[in-house]
């Protein structure tokens, strides 16, 4: 049996730092923010080359703090891929805005930048590229669209941790960006966890304050936040995880690289890496038009494989209020009925691999 993701193969590999992680918060008896979560917001900030980073509960609540931050709510819309995990689109309509959507680029499933001038209008307040499997959205126009038209960016960078766009990390190039650290992330806690970044003091300060019930001073409510930290367990584990990032990322790489070696000649369509990117390889996704019959063949084969995602957001009922409808974004539904995650993690050895590629070729042939 193959599975997708294997958390447990990546636990017993640096166990020993995680017991210890884990055991000494316990002892610290610090169990919401203090030393632990500072301590990880300051490696976080430090790594993505931002001032401030701030824990949360979740990616999705990022998201939310994010947009609150921002001022956006009732009447308000917000430009998002049309491919996407739905959060994007289910916390923007949780703040009371509209989602609009942009179709994807169909080489590299990423926003299409193309078509986010025409879906401006005077409502706007933001736009939130999502680093959808590891690859970098295309930033450069999509920042120079916002400054153009005096629209914020929020950067998904949930798939993206370590990704970069033209040498600088994802998550730094927008107003925010918003970090998950659900378990199965490229840096997963053993819970949900997440992270909003910015350079900006001010917005910094105003979402520190919506984490904890709107407080600057505790119990003084400013406006109704939310409660939503991160553990410092968590970030004990986090911390404890952060310096072999990279170095996952990089067997991540390695790993696609080869499939894309065996996959290629089979005419299989393989993920694009653009020139300016550094791909973190968050998913691995192929592309086959008998996608649902090599799914139930590896399966067969005891390979585990998984559709991201099989609805498109604008078809789901959360979003039928905005009169979205089937063909309205071609390169989205196409991509939901096509691609396939093929398992890939750091721990995946090449044995593993092989039988995978192996169970590929003999459906293809
Ligand atoms: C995982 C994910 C989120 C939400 O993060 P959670 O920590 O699960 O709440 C948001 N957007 C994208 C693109 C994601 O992959």
């Amino acid at each position: 049996m193959i599975s997708l993701v294997d958390l447990t193969a990546q636990y017993h590999s640096i166990k020993m730092e995680i017991d210890a992680a884990v055991l000494s918060t316990l002892e610290s008896g610090h169990f919401i923010l203090g030393p632990q979560v500072a301590k990880f917001e300051e490696s976080v900030a430090s790594y993505l080359g931002v001032g401030h980073a701030i824990g949360l509960a979740s990616g999705t609540d990022a998201l939310v703090i994010a947009l609150r931050a921002l001022n956006i709510g009732a009447d308000d819309e917000v430009i998002i891929p049309a491919y996407t995990f739905f959060a994007t689109a289910g916390t923007v309509i949780s703040v009371g805005a509209k989602p609009v959507m942009v179709d994807i680029d169909p080489q590299t499933y990423q926003i299409d930048v193309n078509y986010i001038e025409s879906a401006i209008s005077s409502k706007t307040k933001a736009i939130i590229p999502v680093h959808l499997y590891g690859h970098p959205a295309e930033m450069k126009p999509i920042l120079e669209i916002a400054r153009k038209h005096g629209v914020k960016v929020i950067e998904d960078n949930a798939q993206g941790y370590g990704a970069e766009y033209f040498g600088k990390k994802t998550g730094s190039l927008g107003d925010i960006g918003c970090l998950s650290f659900f378990p199965t992330k490229n840096l997963g806690a053993y819970g949900d966890g997440g992270m909003v970044v910015t350079s900006d003091a001010a917005l910094a300060e105003r979402m520190r304050m919506l984490r904890t019930h709107g407080w600057k001073k505790k119990y003084y409510s400013e406006e109704v936040g939310y409660n939503s930290r991160l553990d410092a367990l968590q970030a004990a584990i986090l911390q404890a995880k952060l310096p072999y990032l990279d170095l996952w990322n990089k067997k991540r790489r390695d790993l696609a690289n080869r499939y894309n070696e065996h996959f290629v000649p089979l005419g299989i369509v393989t993920p694009i890496k653009r020139e300016w990117a550094k791909h973190v390889y968050h998913l691995y996704i192929i592309r086959v038009e008998k996608r649902d019959a090599l799914q139930a063949f590896l399966k067969e084969r005891g390979i585990a494989s998984e559709v991201y995602y099989p609805l498109p957001p604008h078809l789901s009922i959360p979003c039928r209020q905005f009169g979205y409808k089937e063909g309205d974004f071609p390169h989205a539904e196409k991509a939901a009925k096509e691609t396939l995650a093929l398992p890939l993690y750091p721990e995946l050895t090449i044995e593993q691999q092989d039988e995978v590629i192996a169970a590929v070729k003999e459906f293809v042939s």
